[in-house]
C-alpha cells in the first residue's frame, strides 16, 4: 500500500515541477507583437508564478491530509472511535466522519485561503478588508458543509442499498443535482455574496438601447442584463453567462462597466451571448454527467479492489472509513479530468469569441477589450503550452487576439 502512496507523491511532485517550465521564446515574441509591453508581460509571469506556488502549497496540504487518513492507521482508528460513540449507528458515523474530514480540511486549508486573500490585496486585485472577507469565507464554508453533508448521506445510502448499480444512479443524480444547482445559483447562492441590479436601473442605463439592438440581432430572449457590485470584493473585471432554463442571465461586473468604453462592452456582451446561443451551460452539464458516470464506475472498481487491504481495512463499500478513500480518489480524478474539462472550456470560449465577432462586427473593439482585460486582471500573457493545456479555462489573450485579426482579415478579402 505504501508503494501506492509513494507513487502518488512522486506523480504530484513531478506535475508541480513541470508547471514551472518557462514559456517559449516564440510565445514571448508573439505577446510583444500583440501590443503587450515587456512590463505587462513580466507582471503576468511573476503573478502566475506566485499564484502557482500558493496553489501547489494548498494542494500539497490537502494531499498530506488524504494520505495520512488513507495510508496510516489514523483513518481507521478515527472511524472505529466514532462507531463506539454512535453505538455503531452507521449513517450517524458516516456523517460524523464526514464532519471530521470537513473540519480538518477547513482548518488546514484556511492559512492558504488567507494567504491568497492577502496576496490579492498586495497585487491590488482585491480591496476587501479582513472582516467582510471572513464573512464571505464563512458563508461559503457553511454552504459547502450543508451541500457536502447532503451529498455524503445520499451517496452512502445509495452504496448501501444498491451496491452494484450505485455508480449509475449516482451519476444520474449528480447530473440532476448539477442542473438544479445551475438553476438556483443565480437566484439563491450568488445573491448571498453580492447585489445584482438590472442594467437599466444603474448609472450605465444609457447603454441599454445599444444592448437591446444587439440582443435583437442575436435573437436571444432576454429581459434583463444584470450588473453585479463585484468591486465590493475585487478589482477584477469580467462578465459571465449563468443559470439554467428560466434563470439564465448575463451578468456584467461593475468594474467592467467603469473601465471599458461602450464598444468594448458590446463586444464582451456579445461573447456572453455566444455562450447563450451555443447552449454552453446545458452542454457542459451533459458532458459532466457522462464524465461522472465514467468516474463513479472506476471509483467502484477501485473500491472493490481495495476491500480488506491496507491500513483502512474496509469491510464493505459502505464502510464509513471508505469516505477517506473516496475523497482521495475524487481528488486524483479531478486532476485527471482537469485538462479534459479545460480543453472543452477553451473550445466553448473560442466559439463564444467567434460569435462575439459575428454579432458585434467589431474586431478592433474586441482586441482592445481583450488587451484591457488581460492587463487589468494582470493575467499571464505568455503561459507555456503545457500550463495552458493543464490549467487554462480560456485561450491565452494573444491567441484570442490572433483569432480576431484572422476574422478581420477574412472579412477584408
Ligand atoms: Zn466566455
Amino acid at each position: 500500500m505504501n508503494r501506492i502512496a509513494f507513487a502518488i507523491v512522486v506523480a504530484f511532485a513531478l506535475l508541480a515541477l513541470s508547471t514551472a517550465l518557462p514559456p517559449s521564446d516564440e510565445m514571448l515574441r508573439e505577446a510583444e507583437k500583440s501590443l503587450f509591453t515587456p512590463d505587462e508581460i513580466s507582471i503576468g509571469l511573476q503573478r502566475s508564478w506566485q499564484s502557482r506556488l500558493l496553489m501547489w502549497g494548498s494542494q500539497a496540504t490537502h494531499l498530506v491530509l488524504l494520505l495520512v487518513l488513507v495510508f496510516t492507521p489514523l483513518g481507521r482508528r478515527l472511524v472505529d472511535r466514532l462507531e463506539q460513540w454512535t453505538g455503531r449507528r452507521w449513517l450517524l458515523t458516516v456523517l460524523l466522519a464526514g464532519l471530521a474530514f470537513f473540519l480538518a480540511d477547513a482548518i488546514t486549508s484556511f492559512p492558504w485561503q488567507l494567504a491568497r486573500w492577502q496576496w490579492n490585496l498586495s497585487w491590488d486585485l482585491s480591496n476587501q478588508t479582513l472582516l467582510p472577507w471572513l464573512r464571505d469565507y464563512a458563508v461559503g464554508q457553511g454552504i459547502l458543509a450543508v451541500v457536502e453533508g447532503v451529498l455524503l448521506v445520499g451517496w452512502f445510502a445509495l452504496i448501501r442499498w444498491l451496491p452494484r448499480a450505485w455508480w449509475l444512479i449516482g451519476a444520474a443524480m449528480a447530473t440532476m443535482f448539477g442542473v438544479v444547482s445551475a438553476f438556483l445559483l443565480p437566484l439563491v447562492i450568488a445573491p448571498l455574496f453580492n447585489t445584482f441590479t438590472p442594467l437599466r436601473d444603474t448609472e450605465w442605463a444609457k447603454l441599454e438601447p445599444r444592448i437591446r439592438k444587439l440582443l435583437n440581432e442575436a435573437k436571444v430572449p432576454i429581459n434583463d442584463i444584470f450588473v453585479v457590485d463585484a468591486s465590493k470584493q475585487s478589482n477584477h473585471s469580467n462578465a459571465y453567462f449563468t443559470g439554467f432554463g428560466s434563470s439564465r442571465r448575463i451578468v456584467l461586473y461593475d468594474t467592467l462597466l467603469k473601465d471599458h468604453p461602450a464598444d468594448e462592452i458590446e463586444s464582451i456582451l456579445a461573447h456572453e451571448l455566444g455562450h447563450w446561443l451555443h447552449d454552453h451551460i446545458a452542454k457542459g452539464l451533459l458532458l459532466g454527467g457522462i464524465a461522472s458516470a465514467v468516474g463513479l464506475y472506476l471509483l467502484r472498481r477501485i473500491l472493490l479492489l481495495s476491500l480488506h487491504r491496507g491500513p483502512l481495512d474496509l469491510m464493505a463499500q459502505h464502510d464509513p472509513a471508505s469516505l477517506f478513500l473516496f475523497m482521495m480518489l475524487v481528488w486524483i480524478g479531478s486532476w485527471i479530468a482537469m485538462p479534459i474539462q479545460n480543453a472543452v472550456s477553451r473550445h466553448f470560449e473560442r466559439q463564444a469569441d467567434w460569435s462575439s465577432l459575428e454579432l458585434a462586427h467589431d474586431a478592433d473593439a474586441f482586441i482592445r477589450a481583450e488587451r484591457r482585460l488581460a492587463v487589468r486582471n494582470k493575467g499571464n500573457l505568455t503561459p507555456s503550452r503545457w500550463n495552458v493545456w493543464l490549467f487554462a479555462s480560456h485561450p491565452p489573450a494573444i491567441e484570442r487576439i490572433r483569432m480576431a485579426q484572422m476574422w478581420q482579415g477574412n472579412r477584408r478579402m
